[in-house]
């Protein structure tokens, strides 16, 4: 395969306006929709199902605002086979209703046709910081600044998003989704403050300084884990996030083709089976390696990876070695990687790669937490918070959710429990404005 940028260009095609109110009208608008069971934000699924089917595609985007800030990346990237689509009436029958394309298309013609939005209220509540504007943090600022609070978000990177703009690969989720998807956020009169490093360029209490009622922690996990094994230090050994943020800037013209950690033609192995594992992957593939090899120590029954994920990395020529152990890194004279030495199901063996990748999980820097008093965290890092206020850490007026709570889990869930924390912090901060008065 050539390498070319367009390589990465979106797998999944979007519907045409006929297709999808063809397939919204297959929606039985059931009684007690079990999709929306399925669903962990609890969508009104065949309330906006419904409307599509009748043209109507403002109520049918207002109808998923209430309850998602993200529709056009939820719409690419929920696990819908296990969600929503896994549990429509008509799935079992091999008929299910395609659920994520359909909420996908309402989100991206809003976009398109940049329809009038709701009306805002003023910003007279009080003021939030966000920290980190992956799927917790926009989602966070958006329910907040919907409610009439005057929210800024801080980020380390040059461009919001997160895992959004940086970790999840162009061919699934285009970045030109997720900087509409931003637009819309900052339209609700969100500010972002950008290549801000909190802990470093600011800290927690001299945010509390400038006015700030209440601040959210959302900054995810960013440190991703070590494979501690001999060897592990050789050039070659290489984090797959690293490999997933240099491509997704190699992407944008901002870096040239060198700084990629890959050489077309390399053989390269990925230790992981997670959807990170999948994500790096495919991508080595497109970057031009010869061959990719997924190393996992369990079974295939065994793998986080969603099913659909997998099934896209095999037809695109990922090969699979299951209950295989990596237990060694082998390196030449000049500490570069040559093999891996493994036990597998047939014993003890080297296997040669030129690359590995790492996708063995991550967890959260600790760069606020040691810079701020009173946060506590878990012996893993992940910072401990109350149920009252919802989401609230142990320093008064300090919340936090997202992964840097609940461990890394996928986008909608990070959304889920970030929408419960924006809740908590309105009523947290509505009460110390009384409490002024
Ligand atoms: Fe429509 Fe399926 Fe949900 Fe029923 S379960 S309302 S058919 S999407």
């Amino acid at each position: 395969m050539s390498i070319t940028k367009s390589t990465f260009r979106e797998i999944n095609e979007s519907y045409t306006i006929k297709e999808a109110i063809d397939e919204a009208k297959r929606c039985l608008n059931c009684k007690n929709p079990s999709c929306k069971k399925g669903c962990p934000i609890e969508n009104d699924i065949p309330g906006f199902i419904h409307q599509l089917s009748m043209g109507n595609m403002g109520d049918a985007m207002s109808i998923i605002n209430e309850k998602s800030n993200l529709p056009a990346i939820c719409g690419r990237v929920c696990p819908h086979e296990k969600q929503c689509q896994g549990h429509c009436v008509l799935y079992a029958k091999g008929k299910g209703i395609q659920i994520g394309k359909l909420e996908r298309f309402v989100a991206d013609f809003d976009t398109d046709m940049n329809l009038i939005r709701e009306r805002l209220p003023q910003k007279t509540r009080g003021k939030v910081a966000v920290i980190g504007s992956g799927p917790a943090g926009l989602t966070v600022a958006g329910d907040l600044a919907r409610q009439g609070f005057n929210v800024t978000i801080f980020d380390s990177q040059e461009e919001p998003g997160g895992v959004l703009t940086y970790g999840i690969p162009e061919y699934r989720l285009p970045k030109a989704v997720v900087r509409k998807e931003i637009k819309k956020i900052e339209a609700l009169g969100v500010t972002f403050i950008l290549n801000c490093v909190v802990g470093k360029q600011i800290t927690v209490d001299q945010m509390f300084d400038m006015g700030y009622d209440a601040i959210f922690i959302g900054t995810g996990t960013s440190l991703p884990k070590d494979l501690n094994v001999p060897g592990a230090k050789l050039r070659g050994v290489v984090q797959s996030s690293y490999l997933l943020h240099m491509v997704s800037i190699f992407n944008q013209n901002e870096i040239n083709r060198d700084n990629v950690p890959l050489v077309a033609g390399e053989k390269v192995g990925v230790i992981g089976c997670g959807n990170v594992a999948m994500d790096a992957a495919r991508t080595a593939i497109r970057m031009g390696a010869s061959s990719v090899t997924v190393i996992y120590h369990r079974t295939e029954a065994d793998m986080p990876a969603i099913q659909s994920e997998y099934q896209e990395a095999v037809k695109e020529g990922v090969k699979f070695l299951w209950e295989t152990s990596t237990i060694e890194f082998l390196g030449n004279e000049d500490g570069h990687l040559v093999a891996i030495r493994a036990n597998t199901p047939e014993g003890e063996k080297e296997i040669p790669f030129d690359r590995i990748y790492l996708a063995i999980g991550s967890r959260p820097a600790n760069r606020i937490v040691s810079t701020t008093t009173g946060i506590d965290v878990d012996d893993n890092g992940y910072v401990i918070v109350k149920e009252r206020p919802y989401g609230m850490t142990t320093r008064k007026g300090v919340f936090a959710g997202g992964d840097v709570v609940h461990h890394p889990k996928t986008v909608v869930l990070a959304m889920k429990a970030a929408k419960q924390v924006a809740a908590g912090i309105a009523q947290y901060v509505d009460a110390i404005k009384l409490l002024d008065i």
